[in-house]
């Protein structure tokens, strides 16, 4: 993966774009082909993915390896897109999402690429202590035990989510640049011209573009997009929206009363303690709001956010603040590339509008979670990063 500065990158601009085209990615050495490997297709094309999450690198790795000529422009500083794992400010080894983080037995893809990297999977819920239902101010245990009962084969990446992005980057090597975000993408004839915000300009036969809706309006598209990818640009898709606060405790005080520092409380929210399985002494608790609970936190500034949590997590796991050492957390609204958590519509969005989100436009196709017949997951981002790679490849 390359970082790429402005001045570096204005250099490596119209002139030196043959110097981008690094291609080539490494074959892969796992313990078993990749779900997605492309059979025989047409000839190399030049393809340009605009977003290094995880439908765009999935998209990369696969054409990469089938003999096309593949550069990954991401705007963030940082691959992995709404894949985010946060280490800091945290005991060292610690670590907690601010993205996804579950992964359910039924993801076959997500599960097919973790074997295909040698990536070792754990359980997600803690196999003991109790978790605790919080409701009306009264705090019970959870009927049910609804997490082991309805959820007990969820599994998480050992090492944090971030490594599957990591691991297809690694193999893209440079084909990877960060720091690049795409500001206008031009078709004519047969070649897509592609330029990015620091002026340089690239030319590819293929682009493919996995922005999530809420920043696709940022990309000026010429011609136009069509009518229903604009109106859904426009706000006529909607979007969840999710924030997480993070805060340290100095000792997992909560296991004294035999609680394990998992809660679904009627804030609404749910409660995760993600360093259930990592040594102490340390511990680290999260809340994880969604809808208007998360326009409320996101009013806050950074401090006042924390603030507010722990003096409701002293509610929930009394003596909260006493242990607290520090806090952190992570708004999908402000973050300036995602704008809001994931796709979901109402049925009537999705029936007038979920197919038209996936539809190529002449040599400029669409990907991502939005994009796929399971939109909120990663296995929705690999399912429509494939079906775009399948796309370009038999063009
Ligand atoms: C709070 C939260 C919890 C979640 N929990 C789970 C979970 O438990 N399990 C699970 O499987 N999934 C979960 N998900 C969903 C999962 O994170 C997403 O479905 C998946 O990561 C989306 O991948 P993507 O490639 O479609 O989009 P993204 O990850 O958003 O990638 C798109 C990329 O495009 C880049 N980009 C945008 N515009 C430009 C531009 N103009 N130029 C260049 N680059 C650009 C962005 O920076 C970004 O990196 C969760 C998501 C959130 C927000």
């Amino acid at each position: 993966m390359r970082t790429i500065g402005r001045r570096q990158f204005l250099e490596s601009g119209t002139a030196g774009a043959a110097g981008l085209w690094l291609g080539a990615c490494s074959d892969v050495v796992g313990p078993g082909d990749s779900p997605g490997r492309l059979g025989a297709g047409g000839r190399p094309k030049r393809v340009v993915v605009v977003g290094a999450g995880v439908s765009g690198l999935v998209a990369a790795y696969e054409l990469g390896r089938a003999g096309h000529d593949v550069t990954v422009f991401e705007a963030r500083s940082r691959i992995g897109g709404r894949v985010l794992t946060l280490r800091h400010p945290f005991q060292p080894g610690h670590l907690a999402e601010a993205g996804a983080a579950r992964i359910r037995p039924e993801h076959e893809l997500l599960l097919g690429y973790a074997d295909h990297f040698g990536l070792q999977l754990d359980s997600f819920y803690p196999r003991s202590g109790e978790f605790l239902l919080f409701e009306g101010g009264h705090r019970s245990p959870l009927p049910g035990d609804t997490f082991r009962q309805q959820r007990p084969d969820y599994v998480k990446i050992r090492g944090g989510s971030e490594l599957l992005p990591r691991a297809f980057a690694d193999r893209l090597g440079r084909s990877v640049l960060v720091g690049a975000p795409v500001a206008e993408i031009a078709v004519s004839g047969a070649t897509v011209t592609v330029r990015f915000s620091a002026g340089a300009v690239l030319e590819a036969d293929r682009v493919l573009v996995t922005a999530p809706v809420p920043v696709l309006g940022r990309i000026r598209f010429l011609p136009g997009l069509s009518e229903g990818k604009t109106a859904a640009i426009q706000g006529a898709f909607h979007y969840q929206k999710a924030t997480r606060v993070f805060l340290r405790f100095g000792g997992r005080y909560w296991e004294a009363e035999g609680l394990n520092g998992w809660a679904i409380t009627d804030w609404p929210e749910e409660l995760w303690h993600p360093t259930w399985d990592s040594d102490g002494p340390e511990g680290v608790l999260l809340t994880y709001v969604r809808g208007e609970r998360a326009t409320e936190l996101d009013a806050l500034d950074e401090p006042s956010r924390v603030a507010r949590v722990l003096e409701h997590l002293d509610d929930v796991f009394p003596g909260a603040s006493a242990h607290f050492i520090s806090g952190t957390s992570h708004s999908w609204q402000h973050d300036e590339w995602s704008r809001a958590a994931w796709a979901e519509p109402t049925g009537t969005q999705d029936l007038e509008l979920g197919g038209e989100l996936a539809r190529a436009e002449g040599p400029v196709h669409f990907c991502g979670e939005h994009a796929s017949g399971y939109r909120g997951w990663m296995e929705g981002a690999l399912e429509s990063g494939l079906r775009a790679a399948r796309e370009i490849h038999d063009a």
